[in-house]
């Protein structure tokens, strides 16, 4: 198996080449420092992003309040994830950092607001 990637971890965009070896290595090409590397198995065995969203609100004048996750999340999760927090209308006030959703699907992970509520 080859797969092709851009390296989004700096603003150069490295394109990358990672294909299985034997004894479960992988083979990196095209990565300009180590960290394309680590990007390219990272996508290619257990894919993440940070997952930010607005989530609605149920306040006159306050449409949404910002979240987003403490850390990368896996990419299977985050349907489900946007879902449940797009079906929600938020009432109560919090404070940046305060947690919304702890330890989402035993990730690890808490979703926690991005920014002062009411
Ligand atoms: S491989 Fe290194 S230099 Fe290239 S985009 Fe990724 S982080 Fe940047």
């Amino acid at each position: 198996m080859k797969k092709s990637l851009i390296c989004i971890s700096c603003p150069r965009g490295c394109h990358l080449e990672i294909s299985s070896a034997a004894a479960g290595e992988w083979l990196v090409s095209g990565n300009q420092c180590p960290r394309g590397k680590q990007y390219a198995i990272q996508e290619a065995t257990d894919p993440r992003r940070m997952l930010t969203a607005a989530v609605p609100a149920k306040v006159d004048g306050v449409p949404c309040a910002s979240v987003r996750s403490t850390s990368p999340l896996p990419v299977a999760l985050i349907p489900e994830l946007l879902n449940t927090l797009y079906k929600m209308r938020l009432d109560t006030p919090a404070k940046r950092g305060d947690v919304l959703l702890a330890n989402w699907k035993d990730s690890g992970i808490d979703i926690i607001f991005s920014a002062d509520f009411l």
